[in-house]
């Protein structure tokens, strides 16, 4: 049900609901969220908090409204957060750090986006009236400017002991976390029991049309209640949008294998052209980068053959896959790749 004739593989947001998907927001029933009276919002929330592992869970709007709620209710202002200098956080959330919550962002350069326990553990500030607080530490998994990378588990854990040895909160973006989850079979609840709070989108990969549930204890969650209505993030009979969610965590987790396989065949595709960015090894979930010469030069010669990819970089392009990207469109796309980058 896309409704466009293009081979779309700039996002994995650009999905298009199924008809199965439709069917289940018409059924919904709903409520006024904003008096918590609407019965597919709260199970959306009490399914993700299940899913995580954690006390309760709150249905947001947005990925970028779910880390900001998140960072809003664990920092004051004048706090540091400690994150990887290629995270969303930090490049694709409008500067909504320092807007809205008045703290500042301490990048530090990752690689693949991991940043190691070393690393945060020398970027913590001392305890003297010249620096910021040190507050919270925020990892993305699977990475998303690194290019699907799954963060691998005992990093995490050895990052979360220098987090909690120096008293700090610990927030994950898990926007695409469920890919994680399918990439290692590595249960979420897993995933998430080192953070305070995780933010996982439904609008990505699970192809919900709207929203992202951050979850977390009840105490921070009812903090960041009061903060979604201060963001203006509160809605009212938005069960028709968490029935999509429901919907997609019932029946669009496991077939995410399927976009993995497909993004390995496309980066297979690349390796073989000279033209894959980085090596297949860091191909790990639904995200392919190529090196070309011209990006947006190239972009537009693909999107002559039907195929639109995004430039990331003057030099680089990203394909991810995606619930309305099958394999008829996956053979036609390395058709497309191998006439226009044959050596
Ligand atoms: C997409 C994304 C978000 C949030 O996106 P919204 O467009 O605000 O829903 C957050 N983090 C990562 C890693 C993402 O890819």
């Amino acid at each position: 049900m896309t409704q466009t004739h293009w081979i779309d593989l700039r996002s994995d947001t650009v999905t298009a609901p199924t008809p199965e998907m439709r069917e289940a927001i018409f059924q919904a029933p709903v409520g006024d969220d904003v008096y918590g009276e609407d019965p597919s919002i709260n199970a959306l929330e009490r399914k993700v908090a299940e899913l995580m592992g954690k006390e309760a869970a709150l249905y947001v709007p947005s990925g970028t409204m779910s880390n900001q709620v998140a960072l809003k209710a664990l920092t004051v202002p004048g706090d540091e957060v400690i994150c990887d200098y290629n995270c969303h956080v930090f490049n694709y959330e409008s500067g909504a750090a320092s807007a809205l919550s008045g703290v500042q962002l301490h990048p530090l350069p990752g690689e693949h986006g991991i940043l190691t326990a070393e690393q945060v553990s020398n970027a913590l500030r001392p305890a003297n009236d010249h620096f910021a607080t040190s507050r919270v530490v925020t990892l993305e998994n699977t990475h998303n400017r690194a290019g699907g990378v799954v963060y691998p588990l005992e990093v995490i854990h050895a990052v979360h002991a220098v987090v909690k040895g120096a008293g700090l909160k610990f927030h994950l973006d898990g926007a695409r976390l469920m890919n994680a989850v399918v990439a290692t079979g590595i249960p979420a609840r897993e995933w998430a029991a080192p953070f305070d709070t995780v933010s996982l989108c439904l609008s990505k990969g699970l192809g919900a049309p709207v929203g992202s549930v951050l979850s977390g204890s009840k105490e921070i969650i009812t903090k960041a209640h009061r903060f979604r209505k201060m963001f203006g993030g509160g809605m009212r009979q938005a069960g028709l949008l968490a029935a999509a969610g429901l919907y997609a965590l019932e029946h669009h987790v496991e077939r995410l294998a399927e976009d993995h396989r497909r993004a390995q065949v496309l980066g297979e595709t690349l390796a073989e052209l000279g033209r894959l960015a980085d090596d297949l090894e860091w191909v790990h979930t639904n995200m392919v980068f190529l090196k070309v010469d011209n990006a947006p030069e190239f972009s537009d010669r693909l999107k002559a053959e039907g195929v639109l990819a995004n430039a990331t970089s003057p030099v680089k392009l990203r394909m991810v896959t995606h619930l309305n990207f099958d394999d008829n469109q996956l053979d036609q796309t390395v058709s497309v790749l191998k006439k226009l980058l044959k050596r």
